[in-house]
C-alpha cells in the first residue's frame, strides 16, 4: 500500500477530488471525515464520542482517530493499493503516527490551497444528499430540483458542521495545525502544494499529473 496524504482546509475539495479519482483511477479513498459521519449514522460509541467535537468544529482526540486509522489500514488487504487519505492526518501527533505505520507509507503529501473567503463561500454553500452522501452546491453545483439528489432522489440538507459559525471555528483551528503539518511533510522533501481554487475538472487534471 502506498498512502498520498491530501491537505487542505474543510471546503478546499480534497474529498470531491478523491471521490471522482475513484471512479476513473485505481485509488482507494479514505475520508476520516465520512467514516466519522457514518459511525454517528449507524450510532456506534465511536459515533457517539465523535458527534459531540464535530458539532462544535472542533477535533476529534488523536487517540480516537489514530486508533481508527490503523484499524482501517488493517483492512487494505492488497499490497498494491494506492489510498488518497483525505482528513488525515490534522495534528502533528497523528502525522508522526502515520509515519510509524511501515505498513502504510506516505508517498507525496498534496496541499491544496484556496482563498479563505472562498473556502466560506464553499462550505456555507454546500448541499450534501442524506441518502448517498453526493455533494452539490447551491450556487456553483446546483441539483437539477431544489432540495433533491440528481443521483438518487435522496433529500439534500447542510451538514451541520457548514453553518456559518460552525465553518469559521473549523477553519481557525485547521489554520493553527496546518503550518506545522506542511512543515512536517515538506522537510521530507514530500510537500506539493496545489493551486485548488480552479474548476472541479481543470483540478483533477493538475492532480493527476502529480500522482502519476
Ligand atoms: P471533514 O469531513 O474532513 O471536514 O471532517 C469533519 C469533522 O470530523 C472534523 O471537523 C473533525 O471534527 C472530525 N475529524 C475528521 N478527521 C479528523 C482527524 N483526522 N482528527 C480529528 N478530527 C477529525
Amino acid at each position: 500500500m502506498t498512502v498520498t496524504v491530501l491537505l487542505g482546509a474543510p471546503g478546499s475539495g480534497k474529498g470531491t477530488q478523491a471521490k471522482r479519482l475513484t471512479t476513473d483511477e485505481a485509488f482507494v479513498h479514505l475520508s476520516t471525515g465520512d467514516m466519522l459521519r457514518s459511525a454517528i449514522k449507524s450510532g456506534t460509541p465511536l459515533g457517539k464520542e465523535a458527534q459531540t467535537f464535530m458539532d462544535r468544529g472542533e477535533l476529534v482526540p488523536d487517540k480516537t482517530m489514530i486508533g481508527l486509522i490503523t484499524e482501517t489500514a488493517q483492512t487494505l488487504p492488497n499490497p498494491t493499493t494506492r489510498v488518497l487519505l483525505d482528513g488525515f492526518p490534522r495534528t502533528l501527533p497523528q502525522a508522526e503516527a502515520l509515519a510509524n505505520a511501515p505498513s502504510a507509507p506516505v508517498a507525496k503529501a498534496i496541499f491544496f490551497k484556496v482563498p479563505e473567503a472562498e473556502l466560506i463561500r464553499r462550505l456555507t454553500g454546500r448541499r450534501v444528499c442524506g441518502n448517498c452522501g453526493a455533494s452539490f452546491h447551491l450556487v456553483s453545483l446546483p441539483p437539477k430540483k431544489d432540495g433533491v439528489c440528481d443521483t438518487c432522489n435522496g433529500p439534500l440538507k447542510q451538514r451541520p458542521d457548514d453553518s456559518e459559525a460552525v465553518v469559521l471555528k473549523r477553519l481557525e483551528i485547521f489554520t493553527k495545525q496546518n503550518s506545522q503539518l506542511l512543515d512536517f511533510y515538506r522537510r521530507q522533501g514530500k510537500l506539493v502544494e496545489i493551486d485548488a481554487d480552479q474548476p472541479v475538472a481543470e483540478l483533477q487534471a493538475s492532480l493527476l499529473k502529480i500522482l502519476r
